[in-house]
């Protein structure tokens, strides 16, 4: 399909404006941020001021409305730059992207979507409880009501940048009396909520996320309760969305821990040992992340196929295909990262030089944790089992 110029211009323009943003300020804070465990910001400031923190954000909202491939080329960007301030980014798009599309023409959430849009505010995401841990589809929380309003408390090991955050999407169970998986999402304003206990995030990588636990009490007019069940908005968004988005982040660190390491082996090769042949881990390195940008290609096909369509449910297939890319993104840039650190040697291992991989290592040991690689590896198992060959 052919898309309007001026719809182009503006795509390409945002994503010019994401690499200069990425060089000029995530990659000149990102050693700070992680060093001392920061919130990114400046960097957050920057993406905000550029109006690319609303790139997923429809048009009609005040955003970029920016189609998927272009989110994933962004969130790779940014990831090259500063894992943690992409993360957030990309936790944010998510976030964005659930209110725009499942609010079904509600117009409470809307009109807050479009006020935190308007001020560059940050949607954090509130799924993780304690006695749940990483299982999205259940909550033990529930809305309580009370008049026209519904109070929700959740005790969550994790949330990232909690403390900054300008809102909440948060899960829970319909009522009291519901089921386990009977959920919603509610959204609420900083100033409709309350945070407790928050805990420490001294962690090995992805510092800057700022992600400590805690125990958030939202009190909110009963019109900010999504009214799509939170079934459909996590099977046609939020965990395709997340996977893509993560992943394309993930890509990106990748990506800066290869760069680093071909600068070596030039610098190498120039200097030291001219004659030597060439080496084969950077053959390695290339083909790893070749496969990996394919697959994320073919699962953002597929995610904008699902969208095209009204009322369908993701198929089997398509199940399977994102919960691969996440499960090879996850663990094959950490591969590629070693692979780097290899190749780099010392200058690899130290921290903050210009050959070091170290921050995107550690940053990268994360990704198996974001939704449990064995979590995401058990639903396959059975999927593979209603999968129809030939
Ligand atoms: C950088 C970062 C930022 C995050 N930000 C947020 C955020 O903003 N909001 C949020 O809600 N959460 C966030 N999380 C939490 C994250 O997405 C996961 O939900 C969480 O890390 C899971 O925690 P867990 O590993 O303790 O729990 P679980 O997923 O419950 O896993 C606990 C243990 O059980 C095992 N296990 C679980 N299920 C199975 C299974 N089916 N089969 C076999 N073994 C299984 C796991 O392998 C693991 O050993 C973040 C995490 C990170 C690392």
């Amino acid at each position: 399909m052919t898309r309007p110029s001026a719809v182009r211009a503006g795509r390409d323009e945002m994503l010019a404006t994401a690499a200069d943003v990425a060089r000029t300020t995530l990659a000149q804070h990102a050693d700070d941020v992680d060093r001392n465990a920061v919130f990114p910001t400046e960097s957050i400031a920057a993406l905000a001021r550029t109006g690319l923190l609303g790139a997923a954000l429809p048009e009609r909202f005040g955003g970029a409305g920016l189609d998927t491939a272009a989110l994933t080329e962004i969130g790779r960007t940014l990831g090259r730059a500063c894992g943690s301030t992409a993360m957030i980014w990309a936790m944010h798009q998510v976030q964005v992207a659930c209110v725009a599309r499942h609010s079904a023409g509600s117009a409470v959430p809307e009109e807050l979507l479009a006020s935190l849009a308007a001020g560059g505010g940050l949607i954090a995401s509130v799924t993780t409880e304690l006695g749940v841990g990483g299982n999205l589809r259940e909550s033990r929380t529930s809305c309580v009501p009370h008049g026209d309003r519904v109070t929700v408390t959740k005790e969550t090991p994790t949330v990232s940048y909690a403390q900054t955050a300008d809102a909440f999407l948060i899960t829970a169970r319909r009522g009291p009396d519901a089921a386990a998986g009977e959920q919603v999402l509610v959204l609420a304003a900083k100033d409709q909520a309350t945070l407790e206990n928050v805990g420490e995030w001294n962690t090995m990588g992805m510092r800057g996320t700022r992600s400590p636990g805690c125990r958030i009490t939202v009190d909110v007019p009963a019109a900010q309760v999504l009214p799509v069940p939170f079934a459909d908005i996590a099977a046609r968004t939020m965990v395709p969305l997340s996977h893509i988005l993560w992943s394309a982040v993930w890509i990106g660190i990748a990506e800066e821990a290869a760069g680093r390491a071909v600068r070596m082996l030039r610098r190498s090769r120039r200097n030291a040992q001219p004659d030597r042949g060439p080496d084969l881990r950077a053959a390695a390195i290339g083909e790893r992340l070749g496969l990996l940008d394919g697959l994320l290609k073919l699962v953002v096909d597929g995610y904008d196929r699902l969208a095209r369509t009204a009322d369908g449910e993701p198929t089997t297939d398509f199940v399977i295909e994102v919960n691969n890319l996440k499960l090879a993104a996850s663990t094959e840039t950490v591969k590629v990262t070693e692979t780097a650190l290899e190749i780099c040697g010392m200058a690899g291992y130290q921290e903050h030089t210009d050959h070091s991989v170290s921050r995107m290592l550690r940053d990268l040991y994360s990704a198996r944790l974001m939704i449990s690689n064995s979590r995401l590896l058990e639903t396959n198992a059975t999927s593979m089992l209603m999968r129809r060959y030939g």
